[in-house]
C-alpha cells in the first residue's frame, strides 16, 4: 500500500467528506461551527472566499454536499448545509470592510471577459485584487448572467443578487452591459492581455422535427427563454393547460412558474422512466408538492393543431431496457398513442452551446459538438491567451 501523501491537498479535501462533494470545496464544518456560535460574519466570509455568492447558493445550490454528508448515514436526513449558508448570509453583518479594498496597485495587465455571470464575475473577483485590469461585457443590463434571467424571483430575490454581485463590481470592475460580443477577431485585436469567455449555454434545444411545431409555434416556448421573459416581465401569464416536455430543473421551474402565472393543469411530461430524471430530488418533490403530475415514459411524437391553434400533443408510450452495460433504450410498447390537451407548450429538454460569434479561422480549435478544444486542467484554449470557464467546456455544471 502506497504511503499517504499528505503534501497533496485532495488527500486533506477527501477526509471531508461533503467539503469534498462541494464543487467549490467549502469548508463546510468550519462554517458551521462559526454559525453554531452565531458568528455569521466570520461564516459568510468562509463560504465568500470560496464559493462567491453564500446568499444565492444558501438559496439554490444544487447542494451535492448533502448526500455526501455523514449524519446522511445514521439519520434519516443530513445537515442541512445549504439552508444554514443562508442563515449566515440573511445574519451577518458588515462584510463590505472585510474583502478587498481597491483601489488595487496595476500589475499592467488587461483582461476582457465576456460573459457578465457566475464563472465571469468569479474571474474579476480574483483577479481585480491582484492589479489587474479588468472589462467586463455583458448583453444584459446587469450583472449576474443566468442567476438573474432564468432562476425564478420566488426563489432568489433580486436584491439578495444585487448585493454579492456588486460586492464584484464595486472592486473597480470596467462594466459594459448591453454589449453583445459579436466577434472573438476583434476583441483579440483589441491587445487585452488575456481573454476569459464566460458565455454560458444560453441556447435551449428545440424539437423542430416534430409535426406542428412550426404551426404550433406561438403556443410553444423554449423553457429557459420562458423564464427569462418571466425573469424580465415580458410574460406573465400563461393558457390554462400547459405542458412542459423535460425531466431536469429546468423543467420544475418551468412547471412551478407556469402555477403561478395562472396555469391550473400543468403537466411534466418525460421520456424516459420518473428514476431517470436528471432533476433533484429535492426540486421534483417541491413540484409534486404543489400538484404538479409528472408521466413518465412517454416520447413527444406530434403538436396537435386544431382551426390553426395548438390543442395539445400526441405521445408514444415506451419502457426502458437496459442491456449489460447499463446504456438504455426506450422501447415503444405498442400501446396506442396517448392525446394531452395543453394550451402552452415549455420545451425544456436540454441546452446546446454556441459560439456564432468566434471565427472559425483564429486557431481556436473546435471539437465535434462545436465547443473549444480546452486544456482540462487551464480551461485554455487552442489560441494561449483565450480562456473559456463554467457551463460551456464540458455541459452544464452547476455552481
Ligand atoms: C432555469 C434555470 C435554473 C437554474 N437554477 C439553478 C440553481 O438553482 N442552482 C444552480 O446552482 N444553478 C442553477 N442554474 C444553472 C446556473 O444558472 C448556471 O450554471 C450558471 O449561471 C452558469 O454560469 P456562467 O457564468 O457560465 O453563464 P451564464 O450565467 O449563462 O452567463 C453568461 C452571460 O454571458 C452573456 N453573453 C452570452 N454571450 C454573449 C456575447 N456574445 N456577448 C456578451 N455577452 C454574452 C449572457 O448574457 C449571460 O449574462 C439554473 C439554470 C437555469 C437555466
Ligand atoms: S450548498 Fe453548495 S456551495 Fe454550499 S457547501 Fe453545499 S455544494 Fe458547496
Amino acid at each position: 500500500m502506497k504511503p499517504t501523501d499528505i503534501k497533496d491537498p485532495e488527500y486533506f479535501h477527501k477526509v471531508v467528506d461533503c467539503q469534498y462533494a462541494c464543487p467549490a470545496h467549502t469548508p463546510v464544518p468550519e462554517y458551521i461551527r462559526l454559525i453554531a456560535a452565531e458568528r455569521y460574519t466570520e461564516a459568510y466570509m468562509i463560504n465568500w472566499e470560496s464559493n462567491v455568492f453564500p446568499g444565492v447558493l444558501g438559496r439554490t445550490c444544487d447542494r451535492p454536499c448533502e448526500p455526501a454528508c455523514r449524519r446522511g448515514r445514521v439519520e434519516e436526513e443530513p445537515v442541512a448545509i445549504c439552508r444554514l449558508k443562508r442563515v449566515a448570509a440573511d445574519f451577518k453583518g458588515d462584510v463590505k470592510a472585510l474583502m478587498p479594498q481597491g483601489p488595487f496597485p496595476k500589475n499592467g495587465k488587461k483582461i476582457a471577459l465576456i460573459g457578465g455571470g457566475p464563472a465571469a464575475l468569479t474571474v474579476a473577483r480574483d483577479l481585480a485584487p491582484l492589479g489587474y485590469e479588468i472589462h467586463l461585457f455583458d448583453e444584459q443590463p446587469a450583472g449576474g448572467g443566468m442567476m438573474r434571467s432564468q432562476i425564478t424571483s420566488f426563489r432568489l430575490p433580486e436584491s439578495v443578487l444585487d448585493e454579492e454581485v456588486g460586492y464584484i463590481l464595486d472592486l473597480g470592475i470596467h462594466t459594459q452591459f448591453h454589449h453583445y460580443v459579436s466577434s472573438m477577431k476583434e476583441m483579440l485585436g483589441k491587445g487585452y492581455d488575456a481573454i476569459f469567455v464566460g458565455t454560458g449555454a444560453p441556447r435551449g434545444r428545440d424539437l423542430n422535427d416534430l409535426p406542428g411545431r412550426k404551426e404550433a409555434g406561438a403556443n410553444i416556448q423554449i423553457g429557459i427563454e420562458f423564464l427569462a421573459s418571466v425573469a424580465f416581465e415580458h410574460t406573465s401569464k400563461i393558457g390554462k393547460k400547459v405542458i412542459v416536455l423535460g425531466g431536469g430543473n429546468t423543467a420544475m421551474d418551468c412547471c412551478r412558474t407556469s402555477l403561478r402565472l395562472g396555469g391550473d393543469e400543468i403537466k411534466v411530461v418525460v421520456r424516459s422512466p420518473k428514476t431517470d430524471m436528471k432533476a433533484s430530488p429535492w426540486e421534483i418533490e417541491d413540484a409534486e408538492h404543489e400538484g404538479i403530475p409528472i408521466y413518465e415514459n412517454h416520447v413527444p411524437k406530434e403538436f396537435v393543431i386544431e382551426n390553426g391553434k395548438l390543442i395539445g400533443m400526441k405521445f408514444e408510450i415506451v419502457k426502458a431496457v437496459y442491456d449489460e452495460k447499463g446504456k438504455r433504450s426506450l422501447v415503444p410498447t405498442g400501446e396506442p398513442e396517448v392525446f394531452i390537451e395543453a394550451n402552452d407548450v415549455l420545451i425544456a429538454v436540454g441546452q446546446e452551446n454556441a459560439f456564432p460569434w468566434v471565427e472559425r479561422d483564429l486557431g481556436i480549435e473546435f471539437d465535434k459538438w462545436e465547443v473549444p478544444v480546452l486544456d482540462k486542467k487551464t480551461f485554455q484554449s487552442t489560441v494561449p491567451n483565450v480562456f473559456l470557464g463554467a457551463t460551456q467546456p464540458w455541459g452544464q455544471r452547476t455552481s
